[in-house]
């Protein structure tokens, strides 16, 4: 402690004595992180209020500058305003720079404001996102004058809460919009017996924090609670900000449709639809980029970002941005430093499940976030949803392919995917027209999981709607969707175990030579190496024969080359059919 606030308390001491309650004092203290639980129960046991607050006071002197501040800065929450005053000349010399500073350093008056209203610390291990918390800021400032609500939305483990965070961790946005406080409720899934619960313990926090002597009985039902929360922040918190973090149900949100300033976070971008007043929303769609993803490696495995190993780098990109997953790789690498190489392996192999077992439970948390957000939709959207499993990674699909796959105009299928979107459980590419919509990794992970014993009908079910449209030959329009039926068809019809019909189609003259024309030969040639192994071995063996006249042009005639294959070979038998076919149909 500083020898002027030393000696400043001491002077005061005998007024502080008398007038003090320690009790109140102490809890803003413990709060600020300045005092511990025990300290304070060893100052409870004194007998009186005054051998209390003297033990306090004692304490406070064998403790450092912070002590001091959080003391100064609970006197002045308890309205004792002229002690405050006594002691402000001589605060310790951070706290008047901290306090000039407009920054957003967390100066001590906003990391009171923030552990009062129960807003969550910094995570451990955590780097700055300063665009996407300024846009937060930016609509928070909306707020300045009149009520309203700001939505920060985007998929689970995105860093909504992180983010939401750290943007009130800002001294002059909390002075000039919420001078009133900042209130952090967590809400997540939740019946309305829990809602209640969660708005009775508010509205207790806030009337204990006001005077606790006139705590009043708890609200008993969710109207009562509405009122009471209404009452509270109209005319004992003007100038607040309410946070309620993870909403998942527009019916939470009517509850606290009470005419004041809140921001929420959600996976559900449409929740405000329901209720009044001004909106603003902030979406957090981009992931992380590489750098800050290596920030991150490197604070868990304390190393510099340079001298990261090379897997770094690719590890980050298998995350794909994802905070959450960028720190639970990382949490893992700071007990396994040897294991760059192994973890990278798993990522790529997509072996996440492993991963899964051996780390946190945010991944279950994950999972649950993932399933839970399924399980709110409409039934009939649900199983729409559900086709989206047989998708391959890191593929972009346009509305059209869906509206074949579901028989449904397109326009419809946009409104759908757009519930998808909105609901952070799909992502669209809206720098390309058409809109291209796709799944995160992880979502596309959890759907493969959830429906592991469907996938062969689920890749059943585009194959024939795929041949119920496409009747009359492949399309050749060469657009988004036709490309996805060139490029994927294949796919599609080796998950479905449809061999026969695979078989056939990469026979047939029309679709070799659309594909190839459209696609270029290399795409074609994958396919006979990709799936030539379920069709048979002789295949393979025509296909090493005959690969290098594949990339010829004009391309060869398949059917014509396989004829040249031994006799009694299932690719001569197969040819020969093709070839009987064609000359019967001319
Ligand atoms: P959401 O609220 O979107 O579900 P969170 O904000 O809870 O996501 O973040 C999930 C996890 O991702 C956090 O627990 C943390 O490990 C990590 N994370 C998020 N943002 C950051 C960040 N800026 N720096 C470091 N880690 C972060």
């Amino acid at each position: 402690l500083e020898e002027r606030a030393r000696s400043c308390l001491l002077r005061f001491r005998h007024r502080l004595e008398q007038d003090i309650k320690p009790s109140y004092l102490m809890d803003h203290m413990i709060s600020d992180g300045v005092m511990t639980v025990d300290e304070e129960e060893k100052i409870r046991t004194k007998p009186t209020r005054k051998d209390q607050s003297a033990a306090l006071l004692e304490l406070l002197l064998m403790k450092d500058n912070r002590a001091y501040i959080s003391f100064y800065n609970s006197l002045i929450k308890e309205s004792y305003d002229d002690l405050a005053h006594l002691l402000r000349e001589d605060l310790p010399s951070i706290f008047c720079e901290a306090h000039k500073s407009s920054s957003d350093s967390a100066t001590s008056y906003v990391q009171t404001v923030l552990s009062e209203g129960g807003v969550p610390q910094r995570p451990v291990v955590f780097v700055s996102r300063p665009e996407l918390v300024n846009r937060v800021r930016e609509k928070l400032y909306w707020l300045q004058k009149d009520p309203g609500w700001v939505t920060v939305f985007g998929m689970a483990g995105s860093g909504k809460s992180v983010l939401t965070a750290e943007a009130v961790r800002h001294h002059g946005l909390i002075e000039d919009c919420f001078p009133g406080g900042i209130h952090w409720l967590a809400i997540g899934q939740l019946d309305k017996p829990d809602l209640l619960v969660k708005m009775q313990s508010l509205c207790f926090r806030l009337e204990q924090s006001l005077d606790s002597q006139t705590l009043s009985r708890p609200p008993n039902s969710l109207d009562e609670a509405k009122e009471r929360l209404r009452f509270l922040m109209l005319r004992r918190y003007p100038r607040s900000l309410l946070i309620l973090d993870d909403i998942w149900d527009s019916t939470v949100l009517k509850a606290f449709d009470i005419h004041c300033r809140i921001l929420l976070t959600t996976r559900n971008r449409s929740l405000t639809d329901s209720v009044s007043g001004a909106k603003y929303e902030v979406g957090v769609q981009s992931g992380l980029d590489e750098n800050k993803g290596l920030e991150i490696l490197a604070l868990y495995t304390k190393m510099k970002p340079h001298g990261l190993p090379e897997e770094a780098r690719s590890i980050v990109r298998e995350c794909k941005g994802s905070p959450l997953v960028v720190s639970l790789i990382g949490a893992l690498l700071k007990d396994n430093p040897n294991r760059w190489c192994y973890y990278l392996r798993q990522l790529q192999q997509k072996q996440f499940k492993r991963i899964r077992k051996s780390s946190s439970y945010d991944y279950d948390a994950l999972d649950q976030a993932m399933a839970a957000s399924i399980e709110v939709l409409p039934d009939e959207h649900r199983e729409l949803y559900k086709d989206l499993t047989v998708l391959e990674k890191d593929i972009k699909i346009p509305a059209k392919v869906l509206s074949v796959l579901w028989d449904l105009e397109p326009e419809e299928v946009e409104d759908i995917l757009q519930e998808f979107v909105d609901k952070s459980l799909l992502f669209v590419d809206s720098h390309h027209k058409p809109y291209l919509y796709y799944l995160h990794d992880l979502q596309l992970d959890f759907l493969v999981e959830q429906n592991r014993t469907q996938l062969e009908s689920l890749h059943s079910k585009v194959v024939r709607q795929y041949q119920q449209h496409y009747r009359d030959g492949p399309p050749t329009s060469g657009d988004e969707e036709c490309l996805y039926w060139i490029r994927f068809l294949t796919y599609h019809m080796a998950k479905a175990n449809l061999s026969q019909e695979l078989y056939s189609l990469m026979f047939s003259l029309d679709w070799v030579s659309t594909k190839s024309q459209i696609m270029g030969p290399a795409h074609l040639i994958n396919d006979y190496v990709e799936y030539g192994s379920i069709l048979d071995k002789e295949f393979q063996e025509f296909l090493s024969q005959n690969g290098h006249q594949l990339e010829e042009r004009p391309f060869p005639d398949v059917v014509q080359l396989a004829l040249s294959q031994p006799h009694n070979s299932e690719v001569y038998r197969q040819a020969r059919l093709q070839a009987q076919d064609r000359t019967s149909t001319g």
